[in-house]
């Protein structure tokens, strides 16, 4: 929380003139002294303790020496200058180089004086120099037991004007060594008490000028704690007046038509989780409030049906649902499939896509605003306002990810009370993510598969055994099996892409002379696109060549084979989701993942998670560790992953931490008007008029 102190704007501080606050403003966002107290150290370094030239390797990472500079070298190559001096200490000399600031080095460097630098090591051509290291006499500084220096991420330009590290860390210290300065606590002393946490204000000060190792380590924990703390209890306190707010359409009766579908059409027993996930859905569809929700499952694990289930139950209760997709060849197959599924019930299902004529939009408008369309299937097409409901009841969008918060928002508006709003993804996310991402979302896991589902056997194939596996490929299709080729897009042109596309495609043809392909990409028109794609699920291709067009939902049970060419350049969760391609009936399936002998470190991370699992949320957990979790899948647009000092891979228990301490306090008191969490709203209160804004998802 801010004081009057904090809150006085930055170019007052000392030390910091119109320039330099305006850099701090425009690099770093700085604007006040609350701002700059809270821009938090990446790093420490121990200024009590110094290397041996001898020990310093070129892996070492930040070294810290003490030594005499003996002489100094100057070149001038052309338009290269560079500085070398020689540090030496009694087991070595080591190289220290400059290429800018030259002039001011060369002026203030005294020979045999005694200097600490401090500075990372690199090996240039065989030898090991430390470039650009920072450099003081060692007179300036009194020694100490210990001396943790906090060191803070600067940019070029505030660089140029004195702002580096250190210049950020003095800064710092003109504010937290004021005498008016002062932080006020922002949780309540029966939490602190409880979690033993270190106070506000300490915090703050042990973070930039750490006393002691210990103390150190509270203060990150107590101001990680905060950080994810106040996230997540904004969240549940959103969620918690949204549900106050937005009252919703009451399904209570469950009747004929699910239960029709129930005891005549279900073509297999639903698994577990589908049952537990649809009681889930039911139960919030009947409390008089609004539904939103997530449901999360595997590629293949089940969620049409689920949908179905539910949409059954708001038609049950006299309402009209709708299905959104993300491609029009994935409303299709939901059209097709769903008809099907409800064959001999008695309803309505009309699909609305971008092609669809307009003298067919005519009807299907009318007859969906008679309230005669009991299901409207369809793509982006069901966001425009001309698509008028009588009574829209439930919303179900696949692949959420694949829409915009706005698209979706647009569907609550259809009706006067908003409908229910089913969201589902098959693009798993660690649960700790989806808890902060998705925080005010109610989430449903599905997390198992149909019985009788064969992991997808996964090899890496290396280029050399590239014909060995297209033997084995075409024992598949002689078994009657299908199979599909993916490249990736490589160029950012689609042109090129097109054209390494069909390359392939040639080679191929020729390579599996004997048999059926068809292609379809990203250019074609949609006619095309849909007439290749039905060729394929009928049977009359054997083999599918595609960019990642074919990536979500797509579902042809008799393929078995999915080869995916460079299969280095694909994302993790794009992997697994052009894996869940396949497996989906056939008695075994394969993957191959094609890729040169030489591969990036990452990309053989990738390869072998794939090779090893099939479990599409452990696969998450590890794309989150290679990435960072603000490049995963459906994160991108949430400003909630620019932490200021928790992390979201290495920070998890205090994540789980904070988690379930909210949820205590938010189930007591869901307002927070307990006098014990006046601090809390406060707090929260402050967050907000800050705009500190974090994430708006659903
Ligand atoms: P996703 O969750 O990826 O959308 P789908 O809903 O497309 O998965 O289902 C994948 C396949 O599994 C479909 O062919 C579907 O008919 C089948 N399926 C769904 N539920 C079951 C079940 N309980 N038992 C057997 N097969 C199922
Ligand atoms: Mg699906």
């Amino acid at each position: 929380m801010i004081n009057s102190f904090l809150d006085t704007p930055i170019e007052y501080l000392k030390g910091v003139g119109p320039a330099k606050a305006d850099l701090l403003k425009s690099e770093l966002g700085i604007y006040n002294f609350y701002d700059l107290i809270n821009y938090f150290p990446f790093r420490y370094v121990d200024k009590s303790k110094f290397h041996k030239i001898r020990d310093i390797y070129n892996e070492s990472s930040y070294v810290q020496v003490i030594g005499q500079i003996t002489h100094i070298e100057l070149v001038n190559k052309g338009r290269q200058h560079r500085l070398t001096a020689f540090l030496k200490d009694n087991t070595g000399v080591i190289e220290l180089v400059w290429f800018q600031g030259i002039k001011w080095i060369k002026e203030h460097i005294v020979k045999d004086k005694e200097y600490i630098i401090y500075g990372k090591p690199n090996n240039f051509n065989g030898k090991i120099n430390i470039a650009h290291p920072e450099i003081e006499i060692l007179l300036e500084r009194e020694k100490k037991d210990f001396e943790y220096q906090a060191f803070y991420n600067s940019t070029e330009k505030l660089k140029s004007k004195g702002l580096d590290s250190k210049g950020i860390l003095k800064l710092i210290c003109n504010v937290i060594q004021n005498t008016e300065f002062n932080v006020e606590e922002t949780l309540p002393l029966y939490l602190r008490k409880e979690l033993n946490l270190l106070n506000l204000k300490e915090s703050i000060i042990n973070i930039h000028l750490p006393k002691s190792i210990e103390l150190l380590e509270k203060a990150k924990f107590r101001l990680k704690f905060e950080e994810f703390f106040f996230i997540q209890l904004k969240i549940a306190n959103k969620k918690n007046k949204r549900k106050l707010k937005n009252t919703g359409f009451n399904f209570d009766k469950i009747g004929d038509f699910f239960n029709n579908f129930y005891y005549n059409n279900l073509p297999f027993e639903l698994t577990n989780a589908q049952k537990r996930v649809i009681k889930e859905i039911r139960t919030d569809m009947k409390t008089g409030r609004q539904m939103n929700r997530l449901l999360q499952g595997d590629v293949g694990s089940g969620k049409t049906l689920v949908a179905l289930m539910s949409m059954l139950i708001a038609i049950d209760n006299e309402f009209q649902t709708c299905f959104i997709a993300p491609t029009e060849i994935l409303a299709q197959q939901h059209y097709k499939s769903l008809t099907k599924l409800v064959d001999g019930l008695g309803l309505n299902i009309a699909l609305l896509t971008g092609s669809t004529k307009a003298s067919e939009r005519k009807n299907l408008f009318s007859y969906l605003k008679d309230g005669f369309i009991n299901i409207l299937i369809g793509t982006h097409a069901l966001f425009e306002d001309t698509v008028i409901f009588k009574n829209l009841g439930l919303v179900i969008i696949d692949e959420q990810h694949r829409f915009g918060v706005e698209q979706r928002s647009k569907m609550w508006k259809k009706n006067d009370i908003y409908p229910h709003i089913l969201v589902m993804t098959a693009t798993p996310i660690p649960r700790t993510l989806a808890m902060t991402l998705y925080g005010d979302l109610d989430v449903s896991i599905i997390d198992e598969l149909p019985k009788g589902r064969k992991p997808i056997i996964t090899w890496h194939v290396l280029e050399k055994k590239r014909y060995s596996f297209y033997n084995f490929i075409k024992e598949e299709l002689n078994n009657g099996r299908q199979a599909y080729f993916v490249f990736p897009l490589i160029k950012e042109s689609e042109k090129l892409d097109l054209k390494n596309l069909e390359e392939g495609y040639e080679t191929l043809k020729d390579y599996f002379k004997d048999y059926k392909l068809g292609i379809v990409h990203g250019q074609m028109k949609n006619a095309e696109k849909e007439a290749e794609m039905k060729k394929f699920i009928l049977g009359e291709y054997n083999i599918l060549v595609s960019t990642t067009v074919i990536e979500v939902g797509v579902d042809v049970p008799n393929a078995s084979v999915m080869v995916i060419e460079n299969a280095d350049r694909f994302g993790l969760s794009q992997l697994h989701q052009l894996r869940g391609r396949v497996g989906r009936g056939a008695d075994k399936s394969y993957c191959g993942l094609l890729t040169d002998f030489k591969i990036s470190d990452d990309a053989k991370v990738r390869i072998s998670t794939m090779c090893k699992t099939n479990n599409g949320f452990e696969i998450s957990e590890i794309d989150m560790r290679l990435r960072g979790p603000g490049e995963m899948e459906g994160t991108r647009q949430s400003g909630i992953l620019n932490l200021k000092i928790a992390d979201l891979v290495n920070d998890v228990s205090i994540l789980q931490l904070t988690q379930q301490i909210v949820n205590n306090i938010t189930q007591n008191d869901p307002f927070l008007e307990n006098i014990n969490n006046n601090l809390l709203k406060k707090e929260l209160y402050f967050l907000k008029i800050q705009r500190k804004d974090w994430s708006n998802i659903s």
